[in-house]
């Protein structure tokens, strides 16, 4: 088919005409239309001022948003019953983190039972996205994000790096498993080289 051609019957039937409208002299000239729009600008201000209620804005750090209970917070390294870390130095949490902001250096462990542990463990929450693919990565789950915590607020960078020990001291307040959102246990075959 040539450019020059008739289109073919199927697509002329879809073909429909519109014919634009033509702008009032009000619109051209502009005056109007930016005092209607100003009268919109205003109409919301002063609703949104005599009406708080319907306010969207949190007086943060105050009051704090409730988030869903599977809300992605910031990281915690879980333990094993006897108190020491659960995770093994594997690297797939810092593998998998798009962002690249995890550090692990992994040390031979005193268990004879676990290869390897993390002798260092910091998360960087500058740079992390809080995506939750070291969560997923994880085959021992030693890396959570529910313990409820908001991403930081602080003025030196290094406030934002979470270290091994701040990391295990975190508690979880997560639901447990069966409940809405829940998480699965430390437990199960999987687990049992962790
Ligand atoms: S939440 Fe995402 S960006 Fe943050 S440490 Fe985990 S994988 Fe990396
Ligand atoms: S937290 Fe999990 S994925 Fe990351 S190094 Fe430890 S065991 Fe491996």
């Amino acid at each position: 088919m040539t450019l020059d051609s008739a289109p073919p019957p199927a697509l002329e039937r879809r073909v429909t005409s519109v014919s634009r409208r033509r702008r009032t002299l009000g619109e051209r000239v502009y005056l109007v239309e930016v005092a209607r729009g100003l009268g919109i600008t205003i109409r919301h201000l002063l609703k949104n001022l005599f009406g708080r209620t319907r306010f969207y804005t949190t007086v943060f750090p105050e009051v704090k948003t409730v988030f869903p209970p599977r809300f992605r917070a910031r990281h915690r390294l879980t333990k094993k019953e006897d108190g020491s870390p659960r995770c093994t130095a594997c690297m797939c949490c810092a593998t998998a983190c798009p962002a690249g902001c995890i550090y692990i250096e992994a040390a031979e462990a005193p268990d004879p039972t676990v290869e390897k542990y993390p002798k260092t463990f910091d998360i960087d929450a500058l740079v992390c996205i809080y995506c939750g693919y070291c969560v997923e990565a994880c085959p021992c789950d030693a890396i959570r994000m529910d313990t409820g915590l908001f991403p930081p607020a602080g003025f030196e960078r290094a406030q934002f790096v979470d270290d091994k020990d701040t990391l295990l001291s975190r508690v979880g307040i997560g639901p447990t498993e069966g409940e809405p959102g829940g998480v699965a246990p430390i437990s199960g075959p999987r687990l049992e080289n962790c």
